[in-house]
């Protein structure tokens, strides 16, 4: 909210009066007149009225939102019957990497969904830095991904790549899935926006917020039903973890926000013994669910096989998590 000042009144006094109401205030002035910029966190309900009877405030107003499609897209985003984002029953996408034969995607939509995932994901076209890793098997790895999720009830959430690969990933996937590499490939967002399926967008690694929230305006402008924002690590200074997980982004667009945000501890920490304490931390943070990467035999992957969880650890993994974001 702007809260603006009557003149000659004292902007220190209207700012203590706001701080004292459990408000981030921010000085926002222009020189004819002295505002202050408010934000409220999620644990402090104030309203308009009440900060307009503070001593020397003349007016509350909204500011017009710069992405108002994602703000007024609430927080909770239906994949086929899945609702992510409702805090209580959070949503696990698991899966590999990148979807590698049909038996063994097929063997692992029966683990996984018993394990009490509710999506299979897995990469048929692969982003990969270099041009001579494995690519991704195609159009025939999302047929071989959509029935494999059907037999065991899953839905499918896959990548599109490019441009020309959209009205095909939409044809199979439930939800499509933007990269990292891709969030602010605009040409892309807008083709998969025209697709009309829900969105999981993923922060590229040296995005900020607003830049994250306005690549989901450009989907929601194009058409999209609906955009799940997911965390997978920004870059850091250090590449001890892969990536450097923003779990106060994640808590800004659950609890400030109110956005469906989920969290890919997999691509963040590269490394799978920490996929489970990072997912906890995600959900705590207020994350609707996380993506996990999955294989059943990770020393074989074609890609990502150090962060892969087996899943024989995948259950008991997503148990805890739920009875967690029920705790909580
Ligand atoms: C993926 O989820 O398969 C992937 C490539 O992730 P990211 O775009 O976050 O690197
Ligand atoms: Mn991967």
């Amino acid at each position: 909210m702007i809260v603006t000042l009557r003149q000659g009144a004292d902007p220190d006094a209207v700012r203590k009066e706001l701080i004292a109401r459990g408000l981030w205030v921010s000085p926002l002035s222009d020189g004819a007149r002295v505002a202050h910029y408010v934000v409220s966190p999620a644990s402090t309900a104030v309203s308009a009225e009440d900060l307009s009877r503070i001593d020397g405030v003349a007016s509350v107003a909204a500011p017009p939102s710069p992405h108002p499609r994602v703000s007024a897209q609430g927080p909770v985003v239906d994949v086929r019957g899945v609702a992510v984002g409702a805090a209580a029953r959070p949503v696990f996408m698991c899966g590999p990497c990148a979807i590698e034969s049909e038996e063994r995607v097929f063997a692992l939509a029966a683990k996984v969904s018993a394990a009490g995932a509710q999506m299979l994901r897995g990469g048929a076209y692969k982003p990969r830095t270099s041009p001579y890793a494995f690519q991704g098997h195609g159009e025939v790895a999302l047929r071989w991904m959509r029935r494999a999720a059907d037999t065991h009830g899953l839905r499918v959430v896959t990548e599109a790549l490019g441009e020309g690969d959209v009205g095909l990933v939409a044809e199979y996937a439930d939800l499509v899935q933007v990269g990292s590499r891709n969030m602010q490939n605009f040409a892309l967002l807008k083709a998969v926006g025209r697709a009309g399926r829900p969105v999981l967008l993923k922060r590229a690694m040296a995005a900020t917020v607003e830049e994250w929230l306005l690549a989901g305006e450009y989907l929601l402008s194009h058409g999209a039903p609906g955009v799940i924002f997911c965390e997978r690590g920004i870059r850091g200074f250090d590449p001890s973890p892969r990536n450097l997980l923003d779990l106060g982004s994640v808590a800004l667009l659950a609890h400030v926000y109110k956005l469906p945000v989920v969290v890919d501890p997999s691509h963040a920490t590269g490394r799978r013994d920490l996929v489970l304490p990072l997912s906890r931390a995600a959900i705590g943070a207020g994350a609707a669910g996380v993506m996990i990467e999955t294989h059943d035999d990770p020393g074989c992957a074609l890609s990502d096989g150090p962060q892969a969880l087996p899943p024989g650890e995948l259950r008991g993994a997503l148990d805890g998590l739920r009875a967690m974001a029920r705790c909580s």
